[in-house]
């Protein structure tokens, strides 16, 4: 007995998740980067998506564009995570920063945006007047270990 259209579909879809979990995972796919696994997860599971949602009548090449929205969408969650990310070490990076100066008995002014730089951010004690520096990537600790006022 032929398969149906529906029965078809149904394993299709079942198949598909399935490779995204994998991808996502990474226990079977382990010679892909991390980063790229998790994107072609998600780019998988916006296909399904959006080929869910498309309208029963519309010609083949608006299907086929589904797939480039699916890549768009993914790059697009992608970057927002990373923004993140990227937030979320700088905030971490600016309590470190404060908790370590206040040991030595520094007292930080407000964080400043480094000029021509978008994400590195500077505090002055308002003691001795040196300086740390925080951005994403790392902290530069230029205090000296003990507040000296002069
Ligand atoms: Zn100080």
């Amino acid at each position: 007995m032929a398969k149906t259209a529906e029965v078809e579909l149904a394993q299709l879809k079942t198949a598909v998740r399935y490779l995204a979990g994998l991808l996502n995972e990474g226990t079977l796919l382990n010679q892909f980067e991390p980063a790229t696994r998790e994107e072609l997860a998600a780019i998988l599971n916006l296909l399904v998506q959006k080929v869910e949602g498309l309208p029963a009548a519309i010609p083949e090449n608006l299907v086929q564009a589904t797939a480039v929205r699916a890549i768009v969408d993914a790059a697009d969650q992608h970057s927002a995570t990373e923004q993140d990310d990227r937030q979320d070490n700088l905030q971490r990076h600016m309590s470190q920063a404060e908790t370590k100066a206040s040991i030595n008995c520094h007292t930080l002014g407000e964080w400043e945006k480094v000029e021509g730089s978008d994400n590195e951010y500077q505090a002055t004690c308002r003691g001795c007047g040196g300086f740390v520096y925080v951005s994403h990537v790392d902290i530069y600790d230029l205090l000296l270990p003990d507040c000296e006022r002069t």
